[in-house]
């Protein structure tokens, strides 16, 4: 029996990424995709790819090859609004803003607040209605290129039943119930949901590719059986690891564990103080200890921020965790540093989730392109 589970609801546990890739059934991202994505696009590889924060693939090395020819692919990822982003959440974004700026390719981002509120029973649909707003603005602040990006929340964007229906005759309950768990208790709107979710990976008669956290994998397993007997391809996906909260190296930020999380909405003096408080460290028990002795980076969630984000450059990554190994540096410093971070980033994001009401409208996808 694992120690952890994965699935699109739930992260419990340290996740062990290699044991998924073999459970979920996809293929690691290897150093040759990765250089080959570097080639393709004659750029520099981000961090994200760089630090296999993306480790995990299904068909890549078809969206390259689809790309190579000139077929080319589209990419197309989501955000389920039940609440506020958190920092968790907006990182998968950035590495799919790389993709969109370096393949030149179009984007459809589907904002799934039917499925949120059919799959959390505290939610009324109303306030789904609003998170999704309250969440474009967020997505918008990443900088997306406004003629290529599509943004579509399912309860606004009604066509997307018309498309969903035909995936609906595909999928029988035990197909479903195999691959989501569903039990005589789930609400029959769950079991309909994955037709509406697989939609948006026939927008166009090209290969999608979804770069998303592992956990939402099942959904495209599901997609991947009934595909091409409806004439599209199977999709794509890379598969991200997950960024951890504050106080657990293992698993995932949760937004319902507040303190174990920085929203992107956060005062950035409360965000200062949140980590502070709560970031877990892999220092000694004291600081002289820690001189003798050196911390350990592996076990810390300060050092992992930094490794996921908020430290770009690789060599002063390795600076810092040598110095941290060697002693020389402490956690007080080490936190405060990263504090910084991110303090300067939820200005800057704020800033521009401010400007974004002003663009939603130039996002807005009405099915035609
Ligand atoms: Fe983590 Fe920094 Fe402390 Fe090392 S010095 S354990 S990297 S917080």
């Amino acid at each position: 029996m694992d120690d952890f589970k994965v699935t699109p609801w739930d992260v419990e546990g340290v996740v062990d990424y290699a044991k998924l890739i073999v459970e979920f059934g996809t293929s690691p991202l290897t150093d040759e995709l990765i250089e080959k994505t570097a080639e393709l696009t004659k750029s520099e590889l981000p961090i994200f790819f760089r630090r296999k924060f993306f480790f995990s693939h299904r068909d890549y090395d078809k969206v390259l090859a689809d790309y190579e020819t000139g077929k080319g692919f589209f990419l197309y990822t989501g955000r389920g609004p039940s609440g506020p982003m958190h920092i968790g959440h907006i990182i998968p974004f950035y590495a799919t803003k790389w993709l969109q700026e370096n393949f030149d390719v179009n984007l459809y981002i589907q904002i799934t607040d039917d499925e949120k509120f059919l799959f959390k029973d505290k939610l009324t649909f109303d306030d789904t209605k609003r998170w999704a707003y309250d969440n474009i603005l967020d997505i918008i602040a990443v900088g997306f290129d406004p003629d290529k990006t599509f943004i579509f929340q399912d309860s606004e964007f009604t066509k997307i039943y018309e498309m969903a229906i035909p995936i609906a005759k595909k999928i029988n309950y035990s197909m479903a119930r195999a691959v989501f768990g569903f039990t005589d208790q789930s609400k029959i709107g769950m079991i309909f949901y994955p037709a509406i979710q697989a939609a948006p990976t026939f927008f166009e008669k090209k290969r999608c590719l979804i770069p998303a956290a592992i956990d939402q994998d099942p959904y495209w397993r599901l997609q991947r059986d009934f595909a091409e007997s409806l004439g599209y391809y199977k999709t794509a996906a890379i598969h991200s690891k997950f960024v951890p909260g504050l106080i657990d190296l293992g698993g995932k930020m949760s937004a319902s564990k507040p303190e174990t999380a920085v929203y992107l909405t956060d005062d950035p003096e409360e965000a200062g103080k949140k980590i502070w408080k709560y970031a877990l460290t892999g220092g000694r028990a004291t600081a002289k200890e820690q001189r003798e002795k050196g911390g350990e980076p592996e076990k810390c969630v300060v050092f992992k921020w930094f490794e996921i984000f908020f430290e770009p450059d690789d060599k002063k990554l390795m600076e810092r965790y040598h110095a941290c190994k060697s002693g020389e540096l402490l956690c007080g410093q080490c936190k405060r540093e990263l504090i910084e971070r991110v303090q300067e980033f939820l200005k800057e994001h704020q800033k521009k989730r401010k400007e974004a009401e002003k663009k939603v409208e130039k996002f807005k996808y009405t099915g035609e392109l």
